[in-house]
């Protein structure tokens, strides 16, 4: 396998364990498909899909780090936080991302009462029809629904009418600590990887103190080829990557064929003036 920027790495993705629409076993095949060199499932707040996952990729003959996504509550906003090659059987980590799942039944309760106020009932059945992990009722699931219903065109003009900040559907959470998850990840022998910056309403102050807190607490990593980055993000990303001394890291954030702009491995290379994130977990790669 070549070790530099220019592998094929995808390392970020979502399967019907959290909010994407396809198996752990047909991401494999679709990463296989795509050229993908070297993979790894990342759902938000789980690791229940890692074994099956790590069996199917295993199948393709398709290389396979461990991952997650952990929705992180920073500045009063929500940061996610990529882990990737840890343990999925460490018990401290499973019960951080537990705890982080838990009050989401209950938040979905209150968006679906604020969508009623809205006009649009029912929605609450109408999101779990769409949800395959019960302990992960999320966003994207009451954005399907949207769409089933009629009520929006794709997922991407739910999300811009209802579901963020201001908007009907929206209801503020408070999400896992930076340093818990980072913590979570890297005493289970995992890297922490802060995911798609660019997607961030950070002031520039805050966004130095994201890095360097995250940095404090052991973070090593950050996104900078990722789906939703433009190319100047792509560009923006790697120099604080080098500014802040982290590796590179390189995921499509695939949820869906319906839904993602980015498929799996479809990505730009790596910059080569970068530390690719894969070159600190040769070890941890089955
Ligand atoms: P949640 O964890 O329930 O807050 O849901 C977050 C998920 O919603 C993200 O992981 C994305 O999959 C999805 N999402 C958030 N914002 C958007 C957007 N603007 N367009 C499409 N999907 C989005
Ligand atoms: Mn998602
Ligand atoms: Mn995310
Ligand atoms: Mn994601």
């Amino acid at each position: 396998m070549p070790p530099q920027n220019i592998l094929n790495a995808d390392l970020h993705c979502h399967s019907v364990v959290s909010d994407g629409t396809l198996t752990p076993e047909m991401l494999a095949e679709r990463a296989k498909t795509n050229g993908v060199e070297l993979w790894a499932l990342t759902d938000h707040d789980e690791m229940g899909g890692q074994h099956r996952a790590a069996a199917a990729a295993k199948a393709q003959g398709l290389p396979y780090l461990t991952g997650t996504e952990i929705s992180v509550t920073f500045a009063n906003e929500t940061v996610h936080i990529v882990g990737l090659g840890f343990d999925p059987d460490d018990a401290e980590m499973q019960q951080g991302l537990r705890n982080t799942r838990s009050g989401r039944e209950q938040r979905a309760m209150q968006m679906a009462e604020s969508l009623a106020k809205a006009g649009i009932q029912g929605s609450f059945e109408g999101a779990l029809k769409f949800v395959g992990n019960p302990e992960l009722i999320s966003r994207t699931h009451f954005a399907r629904f949207l769409v089933e219903s009629g009520v929006c065109r794709d997922t991407s003009e739910v999300f811009r009418k209802y579901l963020t900040e201001g908007k009907p559907g929206y209801v503020p959470h408070r999400w896992a600590a930076l340093r818990d998850a980072v913590t979570w990840i890297t005493n289970a022998h995992g890297i922490a990887v802060i995911a798609h910056p660019g997607r961030y309403k950070f002031t520039a102050n805050e966004e130095y103190a994201l890095f360097t807190e995250f940095k404090a607490h052991g973070g090593q990593a950050v996104e900078v080829v990722t789906g939703s980055h433009t190319k100047q993000e792509f560009v923006k990303y790697a120099e604080t990557a080098k500014e802040f001394g982290l590796a590179a890291s390189r995921g499509s954030d695939f949820h869906s064929p319906d839904e993602s702009h980015t498929d799996l491995g479809a990505l730009s290379f790596l910059m080569g003036d970068l530390t690719p994130v894969w070159e600190l977990l040769a070890g941890r790669i089955q």
